[in-house]
């Protein structure tokens, strides 16, 4: 996995993990409640794992991690995101 599609990966998981937890929220259900969390929680750390792991730059090795943006260069070093 390339660093561009880890961070496509993470971002996607970020954003179904994010749902899954906004309905366990507002879910007036305990039980589904809990179930929802969970399963969002799951994503959530699968996203994190992904971008820890992949989403670094190939020539310095630093993450890449930017809160939401995604960037076409290296923020540490300036090596573009292949
Ligand atoms: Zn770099």
């Amino acid at each position: 996995m390339n660093p561009k599609e880890a961070g496509k990966v993470y971002s996607t998981f970020f954003i179904i993990g994010g749902v899954f937890l906004i309905i366990g929220m507002f879910s007036s259900n305990d039980s589904a409640l809990n179930f929802f969390s969970i399963i969002g929680f799951v994503l959530f750390a699968i996203g994190a794992l992904i971008c820890a792991i992949y989403y670094r730059c190939a020539k310095c090795n630093r993450s890449l991690y930017t809160r939401g943006r995604n960037p076409s260069f290296c923020p540490h070093c300036g090596n573009e995101i292949e």
